[in-house]
């Protein structure tokens, strides 16, 4: 197959899987995100990102099948009350930092397999994140479970909140003159957003009661990298649970009741084996989401923290020294979004 037949595939893949990422799930319907082991919830968000993650074999056949079914996922999950967009990801390679995680490249299109598929829906509360999965429950699974057969691992579906975004919109060519109206109005931070953009996702475990240091850090890593050839914009999201029906995690007798046909016969009553916020994980994790023009210039732009002086003393006191696990940093490719979610953020 050639680049471009490539190209279009994956295109069409995320389509596709697009929303399977919001797929499967319902949950706890509680007020305030509360912390498994502590007593204080988590602040309020502007908007909510559950984050669908599996691994999938990486062959024309997944591509095909997730061409048949992502589209009805997508419409599916779009037409549920708080529902603000999407965000469908296809991973293509991985940052390679000097020597460590050396067999890594920028560019594994081809090579990994299986193939990390990330797609994010953003909801305005993440109870209709919950709420979705549990009233669009029968539709789904017999959606999502088409595409089993195709998965790896996951569907894992962790529920972030927004501690500080910068995410400008989306624009194509046509749209260049709206950089003059941003220019005119004085935004402080204006790009021009391309469809072929790269997204960079890193992971960061933190230390128990560093996570004031660690967010100011990060925040300040990540301005300081604003104004690198490439860039285009940041979140820094905080996991405040996981959703069990996106995760497929069902009660036990609607788990075994799930295995036992092809999607058209969805368990009888379907309940959550657990709440969102009670897989509030501890260490807290933390996901730094960046776009780039190109994987190449994000690697440019993320060398600063070991190169540039005043960076590196950033990162190095800001976050390096907060961390139990991390950073590492994986690259996407957004084949698909619905970007309204963006003004929300800003
Ligand atoms: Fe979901």
């Amino acid at each position: 197959m050639n680049t471009f037949d490539m190209g279009m595939n994956r295109r069409n893949f995320m389509k596709t899987a697009a929303m399977a990422a919001g797929a499967i799930g319902l949950s706890g319907l509680g007020v305030g995100a509360m912390r498994a082991g502590a007593a204080e919830p988590e602040p309020e968000s502007p908007i909510y990102l559950a984050l669908n993650m599996s691994k999938v074999a990486n062959n024309e056949e997944s591509f095909q099948l997730m061409h048949k079914v992502g589209p009805r996922v997508c419409i599916t999950t779009a037409t549920h009350p708080g529902f603000v967009g999407f965000q469908a990801n296809i991973q293509t390679g991985i940052l390679p930092l000097a020597g460590r995680f050396g067999g890594g490249k920028v560019h594994m299109e081809k090579e990994l397999n299986p193939l990390r598929n990330y797609q994010y829906t953003m909801w305005k509360r993440w109870q209709d994140h919950d709420e979705f999965h549990q009233q669009q429950f029968k539709r789904v699974f017999e959606l999502c479970g088409g595409c089993l057969s195709m998965v790896i691992e996951g569907p894992w579906e962790p529920v972030y909140r927004v501690v500080k975004a910068k995410m400008p919109p989306v624009r194509s060519m046509g749209q260049i003159t709206d950089l003059g109206k941003d220019m005119q109005e004085k935004k402080p931070f204006i790009r021009f957003v391309t469809p072929q953009r790269c997204v960079a996702i890193a992971e960061h475990t933190v230390r128990p009661g560093s996570e004031k240091a660690f967010e100011e850090g990060a925040i300040a890593t990540m301005e300081a990298l604003s104004d690198s050839t490439g860039f285009l914009g940041y979140m820094l999201l905080k996991q405040m649970g996981v959703c069990a029906l996106g995760s497929f995690m069902m009660d036990p007798k609607s788990m075994g009741q799930s295995l036992e046909t092809l999607g058209a016969n969805p368990p009888d009553d379907p309940k959550p084996l657990f709440k969102t916020p009670e897989a509030n994980p501890s260490p807290p994790e933390y996901l730094i989401h960046s776009e780039w023009d190109a994987a190449e210039l994000a690697q440019l732009g993320f060398a600063k923290v070991l190169v540039n002086t005043g960076i590196r003393k950033i990162h190095d006191d800001g976050v390096m020294a907060h961390l139990i696990r991390g950073p590492y940093i994986m690259f996407f490719q957004p084949m698909m979004e619905e970007p309204g979610w963006r003004a929300k953020l800003s």
